[in-house]
Protein backbone atom coordinates (compact mmCIF):
# COMPACT_ATOMS: atom_id res chain seq x y z
CA UNK A 1 0.00 0.00 0.00
CA UNK A 2 1.76 3.36 -0.98
CA UNK A 3 0.64 5.85 1.07
CA UNK A 4 1.51 9.83 -0.15
CA UNK A 5 4.77 11.26 1.86
CA UNK A 6 3.74 13.89 4.40
CA UNK A 7 6.40 16.41 6.00
CA UNK A 8 5.05 18.97 8.22
CA UNK A 9 6.67 21.77 10.19
CA UNK A 10 5.86 23.00 13.62
CA UNK A 11 6.94 26.23 13.96
CA UNK A 12 5.70 26.27 17.72
CA UNK A 13 6.03 29.61 19.70
CA UNK A 14 8.07 30.92 16.87
CA UNK A 15 7.73 33.69 13.75
CA UNK A 16 5.70 36.62 14.14
CA UNK A 17 3.34 37.37 11.04
CA UNK A 18 6.16 39.74 9.46
CA UNK A 19 8.88 36.35 10.22
CA UNK A 20 6.39 33.78 9.60
CA UNK A 21 5.84 35.33 5.98
CA UNK A 22 9.56 36.02 5.02
CA UNK A 23 10.00 32.05 6.01
CA UNK A 24 7.00 31.06 3.89
CA UNK A 25 7.84 33.12 0.67
CA UNK A 26 11.53 31.69 1.06
CA UNK A 27 9.58 27.44 1.21
CA UNK A 28 7.51 28.98 -1.68
CA UNK A 29 10.50 29.95 -4.21
CA UNK A 30 11.99 26.31 -3.39
CA UNK A 31 8.21 24.67 -4.29
CA UNK A 32 9.53 23.72 -7.66
CA UNK A 33 11.63 21.14 -5.56
CA UNK A 34 8.32 19.57 -3.42
CA UNK A 35 7.88 16.72 -5.77
CA UNK A 36 5.02 14.30 -4.55
CA UNK A 37 5.36 14.98 -1.00
CA UNK A 38 2.80 16.69 0.75
CA UNK A 39 3.64 19.78 3.07
CA UNK A 40 2.18 21.59 5.53
CA UNK A 41 3.11 24.54 7.74
CA UNK A 42 1.57 25.09 11.18
CA UNK A 43 2.34 28.48 12.16
CA UNK A 44 0.96 30.42 15.69
CA UNK A 45 -2.35 31.44 15.31
CA UNK A 46 -1.30 35.12 14.80
CA UNK A 47 0.43 34.34 11.57
CA UNK A 48 -2.01 31.85 9.98
CA UNK A 49 -3.74 34.28 7.92
CA UNK A 50 -0.82 36.25 6.66
CA UNK A 51 0.58 32.22 5.91
CA UNK A 52 -2.52 31.15 3.77
CA UNK A 53 -2.29 33.93 2.02
CA UNK A 54 1.17 33.48 1.00
CA UNK A 55 0.76 30.12 0.28
CA UNK A 56 -2.51 30.48 -2.01
CA UNK A 57 -2.12 28.89 -5.26
CA UNK A 58 1.39 27.02 -4.29
CA UNK A 59 1.68 22.72 -2.98
CA UNK A 60 1.87 24.18 0.80
CA UNK A 61 -1.00 23.72 3.10
CA UNK A 62 -1.04 25.41 6.85
CA UNK A 63 -2.47 24.03 9.91
CA UNK A 64 -2.59 24.68 13.23
CA UNK A 65 -1.02 23.61 16.49
CA UNK A 66 -4.35 23.19 17.95
CA UNK A 67 -8.17 23.59 18.22
CA UNK A 68 -10.27 23.49 20.54
CA UNK A 69 -13.98 21.27 20.79
CA UNK A 70 -16.50 23.33 21.30
CA UNK A 71 -17.97 25.09 18.40
CA UNK A 72 -17.77 28.84 20.44
CA UNK A 73 -18.67 30.16 23.67
CA UNK A 74 -16.72 31.18 26.95
CA UNK A 75 -13.27 29.31 26.71
CA UNK A 76 -10.97 31.99 27.30
CA UNK A 77 -7.50 31.64 24.78
CA UNK A 78 -8.74 29.11 22.81
CA UNK A 79 -9.51 28.94 18.92
CA UNK A 80 -12.43 26.82 17.47
CA UNK A 81 -12.41 24.43 14.07
CA UNK A 82 -14.86 27.08 12.11
CA UNK A 83 -12.48 29.88 13.05
CA UNK A 84 -9.27 28.07 11.69
CA UNK A 85 -11.31 26.98 8.38
CA UNK A 86 -12.54 30.10 7.78
CA UNK A 87 -8.93 31.37 7.14
CA UNK A 88 -8.42 28.69 5.30
CA UNK A 89 -6.49 26.16 7.43
CA UNK A 90 -6.56 22.60 6.53
CA UNK A 91 -4.77 20.49 9.60
CA UNK A 92 -4.07 20.74 13.01
CA UNK A 93 -2.04 19.49 15.13
CA UNK A 94 -3.62 18.14 18.31
CA UNK A 95 -2.41 16.51 21.40
CA UNK A 96 1.23 17.66 20.73
CA UNK A 97 3.79 16.59 24.17
CA UNK A 98 3.84 19.89 24.94
CA UNK A 99 0.77 20.78 25.26
CA UNK A 100 0.39 17.46 27.31
CA UNK A 101 3.23 18.07 29.64
CA UNK A 102 2.52 22.09 30.16
CA UNK A 103 -1.13 22.75 29.28
CA UNK A 104 -3.21 19.28 30.97
CA UNK A 105 -4.07 18.30 27.37
CA UNK A 106 -5.28 14.08 28.25
CA UNK A 107 -5.99 11.38 25.86
CA UNK A 108 -9.84 12.56 26.77
CA UNK A 109 -9.61 16.09 25.79
CA UNK A 110 -7.44 15.07 22.83
CA UNK A 111 -10.46 12.88 21.43
CA UNK A 112 -12.59 15.91 21.62
CA UNK A 113 -10.56 18.21 19.99
CA UNK A 114 -9.64 15.19 17.30
CA UNK A 115 -13.56 15.11 16.85
CA UNK A 116 -14.17 18.89 16.20
CA UNK A 117 -11.58 19.04 14.14
CA UNK A 118 -12.96 15.61 11.21
CA UNK A 119 -16.39 17.51 11.93
CA UNK A 120 -15.01 20.57 10.58
CA UNK A 121 -13.74 19.03 7.65
CA UNK A 122 -9.50 19.78 9.46
CA UNK A 123 -7.13 16.83 9.07
CA UNK A 124 -5.95 16.12 12.40
CA UNK A 125 -2.03 15.32 12.69
CA UNK A 126 -2.60 13.40 16.41
CA UNK A 127 0.62 13.25 18.45
CA UNK A 128 1.15 10.04 21.35
CA UNK A 129 4.93 9.21 22.12
CA UNK A 130 6.12 8.13 25.03
CA UNK A 131 8.88 9.36 27.48
CA UNK A 132 12.24 8.42 28.21
CA UNK A 133 11.22 7.39 31.65
CA UNK A 134 8.23 5.64 30.38
CA UNK A 135 10.53 3.83 27.32
CA UNK A 136 13.09 2.76 29.95
CA UNK A 137 10.35 1.21 32.19
CA UNK A 138 9.52 -0.80 28.86
CA UNK A 139 6.23 1.31 28.82
CA UNK A 140 6.12 2.29 25.45
CA UNK A 141 3.26 -0.30 23.63
CA UNK A 142 1.45 0.36 26.64
CA UNK A 143 1.91 4.21 26.37
CA UNK A 144 0.98 4.48 22.75
CA UNK A 145 -1.74 1.74 22.93
CA UNK A 146 -3.38 4.25 25.18
CA UNK A 147 -2.97 7.38 23.25
CA UNK A 148 -3.71 6.08 20.32
CA UNK A 149 -6.86 4.20 21.48
CA UNK A 150 -8.09 6.84 23.68
CA UNK A 151 -7.65 9.55 20.85
CA UNK A 152 -9.24 7.90 18.16
CA UNK A 153 -12.28 6.37 20.74
CA UNK A 154 -15.46 6.78 19.06
CA UNK A 155 -14.70 7.56 15.70
CA UNK A 156 -15.76 5.70 12.42
CA UNK A 157 -13.40 3.70 10.16
CA UNK A 158 -13.30 6.98 7.63
CA UNK A 159 -12.66 9.43 9.75
CA UNK A 160 -9.54 7.27 11.01
CA UNK A 161 -8.49 6.93 7.66
CA UNK A 162 -8.48 11.08 7.81
CA UNK A 163 -6.97 11.35 10.66
CA UNK A 164 -2.65 11.85 10.83
CA UNK A 165 -0.93 10.13 13.56
CA UNK A 166 2.37 11.42 14.37
CA UNK A 167 4.70 9.40 16.24
CA UNK A 168 7.04 11.97 18.76
CA UNK A 169 8.99 10.00 21.44
CA UNK A 170 9.14 13.15 24.09
CA UNK A 171 12.78 12.29 24.27
CA UNK A 172 14.13 13.07 21.17
CA UNK A 173 11.80 16.34 20.66
CA UNK A 174 14.03 19.48 20.36
CA UNK A 175 16.87 17.60 22.01
CA UNK A 176 19.22 16.22 18.74
CA UNK A 177 18.79 12.54 20.02
CA UNK A 178 16.68 10.99 16.82
CA UNK A 179 15.15 7.32 17.50
CA UNK A 180 16.92 4.88 15.84
CA UNK A 181 15.01 3.75 12.08
CA UNK A 182 14.64 0.44 13.86
CA UNK A 183 12.88 2.27 17.58
CA UNK A 184 10.91 4.50 14.83
CA UNK A 185 9.57 1.67 12.87
CA UNK A 186 8.80 -0.92 15.46
CA UNK A 187 6.67 2.41 17.13
CA UNK A 188 5.28 2.79 13.53
CA UNK A 189 4.37 -0.51 12.91
CA UNK A 190 3.27 -1.20 16.58
CA UNK A 191 0.52 1.95 16.12
CA UNK A 192 -0.90 0.39 12.65
CA UNK A 193 -1.20 -2.42 14.06
CA UNK A 194 -3.23 -1.24 16.61
CA UNK A 195 -5.55 0.36 14.19
CA UNK A 196 -5.93 -2.27 12.34
CA UNK A 197 -7.55 -4.44 15.22
CA UNK A 198 -9.13 -1.18 16.10
CA UNK A 199 -10.89 -0.83 12.79
CA UNK A 200 -9.37 -2.83 10.12
CA UNK A 201 -8.06 -2.59 6.76
CA UNK A 202 -8.16 1.51 6.55
CA UNK A 203 -4.69 0.72 8.68
CA UNK A 204 -2.75 0.41 5.54
CA UNK A 205 -4.30 4.21 4.64
CA UNK A 206 -3.56 5.93 7.87
CA UNK A 207 -0.35 7.88 7.48
CA UNK A 208 2.12 7.81 10.62
CA UNK A 209 4.49 10.56 10.64
CA UNK A 210 7.79 10.63 12.98
CA UNK A 211 8.83 13.85 15.07
CA UNK A 212 11.49 14.07 16.88
CA UNK A 213 14.64 15.88 15.64
CA UNK A 214 13.83 14.90 12.13
CA UNK A 215 17.04 16.72 10.44
CA UNK A 216 18.45 16.30 6.95
CA UNK A 217 20.96 13.82 7.51
CA UNK A 218 18.72 11.58 9.16
CA UNK A 219 15.13 11.81 7.05
CA UNK A 220 16.18 9.46 4.68
CA UNK A 221 16.96 6.52 6.37
CA UNK A 222 13.96 7.34 8.45
CA UNK A 223 11.57 7.93 5.62
CA UNK A 224 12.53 4.61 3.82
CA UNK A 225 11.13 2.75 6.71
CA UNK A 226 7.96 0.99 5.68
CA UNK A 227 5.60 2.57 8.67
CA UNK A 228 6.93 5.99 8.20
CA UNK A 229 4.58 7.81 6.20
CA UNK A 230 6.39 11.13 6.91
CA UNK A 231 7.86 13.32 9.06
CA UNK A 232 6.96 16.16 11.93
CA UNK A 233 9.24 18.86 11.98
CA UNK A 234 10.19 21.09 14.86
CA UNK A 235 13.62 23.00 14.74
CA UNK A 236 14.23 21.93 11.26
CA UNK A 237 11.08 23.30 9.76
CA UNK A 238 12.08 26.96 10.65
CA UNK A 239 15.08 27.02 7.94
CA UNK A 240 14.50 26.70 4.50
CA UNK A 241 17.48 25.04 3.70
CA UNK A 242 16.67 22.38 6.91
CA UNK A 243 12.86 22.21 5.98
CA UNK A 244 13.69 21.46 2.14
CA UNK A 245 16.54 19.19 2.76
CA UNK A 246 14.34 16.98 4.72
CA UNK A 247 11.29 17.32 2.25
CA UNK A 248 13.33 16.59 -0.54
CA UNK A 249 14.39 13.22 1.12
CA UNK A 250 10.57 12.46 1.12
C1 LIG B 1 8.01 18.65 17.42
O1 LIG B 1 7.95 19.49 18.29
O2 LIG B 1 6.97 18.21 16.92
C2 LIG B 1 9.34 18.18 16.99
C3 LIG B 1 9.42 17.07 16.34
O3 LIG B 1 10.41 18.99 17.32
P1 LIG B 1 11.94 18.80 16.86
O4 LIG B 1 11.95 18.43 15.41
O5 LIG B 1 12.59 20.11 17.14
O6 LIG B 1 12.51 17.69 17.70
Amino acid sequence: MSRRKLIAGNWKMNKTAAEALSLVNGLKAEAAKMGKADVVVCPPFTALATVAGAVKGTPIAVGAQNVHWAENGAFTGEIAAAMLKEIPVAYAIIGHSERRQYFGETDETVNKRVKAALAAGLIPIMCVGETLAQRQANETDAVLDRQTRGGLAGLTADQVKATVIAYEPVWAIGTGVVATREQAQEAHAFIRKLVRNLHGNVADQVRILYGGSMKPDNAKELLAQPDIDGGLIGGASLKVADFMGIITCA
